[in-house]
C-alpha cells in the first residue's frame, strides 16, 4: 500500500478538516500515482462533509491537477513527470453503452466518483483528491496542456466541464447568445467560455452589484431580474428580434429526427443511443458523444439540444437523470 496524508472530515457538523495518513492502493497494471499539486474547492465537497449523502470521514477533492510519480506496467498514455487533471470520475463499467460512447459520467451501473466511491475492484471508499497522491485508472486522467495555470485549471475539471458541456451542446459560438443565471463559481466560467466561443452573453442577477465583474469577465451586458422594466425590455427585444433561431435557452427544443443507425454524420447535430437500444436503462444524456461507426444500435437526433423541460415532457425523450457531482 501507498501511504499518503489528506484532509478529511471527521465531523459533519463543521467546515472544519483533520489532517491524516491513510494508505492508497498499490497500482494495478493500468494505474497512474499523482502527485496532487492543486485542488479545486467545489460546492459540493461542502455539501458532502456536511453530511447531505449520509457520507462519513470523506477526504473531498475532485478538482485536481499534479505530476504523475508512478505508473502501472501496462500503461501507455502517460510517464512519470508529465503533468495531469482529475475530475469528478476515476472509473466506470466500460461496457455499457454509454461507457462505449465515450460518455462514462453517464454510465448504467454508475461511475466511481473521485471521492465518496466506492472502488469497482476492491470495494473499498474513495478518497478525494484533498490529498498528497491520488491513484487512478490512467483512463481517467487527463494530460494537462503546457502553458495552462495548473492552479487556475483545477476548477475546470468540474465547474468548468459542468458549463462547458452544455454550451457546446448547445452550439454556442459566434452569431449566437448565451444568457448565464448567476456570477457565481459556475457562472463565472460559463461566461469566460462563452465569451472565448464567440457568443454574446448576458448575465441575470439580482441586483446590478456584479455588473462590472461580468463585462470584465466578457459578458456584453447584466440584467437585473428583478428589476421589471429591464426584464419586459429584454423580452420585448427578444420577441422583436429578427435574428434567425440560436440556440437560447428558451429556444431550445427537441425536434427529433428519425432514428437512424449510427451517430448522425454531421457534428452539429447531437446524437443519442436510443431508449432501449440494447440496454433497458434510459439513455439520457446531454451532448453528443464522439462520432463512432458501426455499433449498430438506433440512435435519436436532433436539431439542437433539447432543454430539460423537453427531456422531462416528450415521449420520446428519457427523463432527466442527475449527473455526478
Ligand atoms: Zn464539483
Ligand atoms: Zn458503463
Amino acid at each position: 500500500m501507498r501511504s499518503t496524508t489528506g484532509w478529511q472530515s471527521l465531523d459533519p457538523t463543521g467546515n472544519t478538516l483533520t489532517r491524516v495518513t491513510f494508505e492508497r492502493r498499490d497500482l494495478r497494471p493500468d494505474d497512474i500515482a499523482v502527485r496532487i499539486d492543486y485542488c479545486g474547492v467545489c460546492h459540493s465537497d461542502l455539501h458532502r462533509i456536511h453530511g447531505m449523502l449520509g457520507e462519513k470521514d470523506l477526504v473531498p477533492g475532485h478538482e485536481a491537477t499534479g505530476v504523475v510519480v508512478a505508473t502501472g506496467p501496462a500503461v501507455t498514455g502517460f510517464a512519470v513527470g508529465e503533468r495531469v487533471a482529475i475530475g469528478t470520475i476515476v472509473d466506470s463499467c466500460g461496457e455499457c453503452a454509454m461507457c462505449l460512447a465515450g460518455q462514462e459520467n453517464y454510465c448504467y451501473h454508475r461511475p466511481t466518483t473521485t471521492y465518496g466511491g466506492t472502488d469497482r475492484i476492491d470495494g473499498t471508499p474513495t478518497m478525494g483528491a484533498y490529498s498528497r497522491e491520488y491513484v487512478l485508472r490512467e483512463k481517467f486522467a487527463f494530460h494537462l496542456p503546457d502553458g495552462l495555470d495548473p492552479a487556475a485549471a483545477a476548477p475546470l475539471m468540474c465547474a468548468g466541464v459542468s458549463v462547458w458541456e452544455p454550451l457546446r451542446a448547445a452550439g454556442a459560438g459566434p452569431g449566437s447568445r448565451v444568457a448565464v443565471a448567476g456570477l457565481g463559481g459556475l457562472g463565472h466560467l460559463a461566461v469566460k467560455l462563452a465569451a472565448a466561443l464567440g457568443a454574446e452573453v448576458t448575465v441575470l442577477s439580482r441586483t446590478a452589484a456584479k455588473e462590472q465583474d461580468a463585462l470584465s469577465l466578457g459578458a456584453a451586458e447584466l440584467l437585473v431580474t428583478t428589476d421589471e422594466a429591464q426584464v419586459a425590455a429584454a423580452r420585448a427585444a427578444s420577441t422583436s428580434s429578427s435574428t434567425p433561431s440560436r440556440p437560447t435557452t428558451s429556444s431550445r427544443r427537441s425536434s427529433a429526427c428519425s432514428a437512424s443507425t449510427g451517430p448522425c454524420a454531421s457534428s452539429e447535430t447531437p446524437c443519442w443511443p436510443a431508449r432501449g437500444s440494447g440496454s433497458s436503462e434510459p439513455a439520457a444524456r446531454s451532448s453528443p458523444p464522439p462520432a463512432r461507426e458501426g455499433c449498430g444500435r438506433p440512435w435519436r437526433c436532433w436539431s439542437s439540444a433539447p432543454s430539460t423541460a423537453s427531456r422531462r415532457t416528450s415521449r420520446s425523450c428519457p427523463p432527466a437523470r442527475s449527473k455526478p457531482p
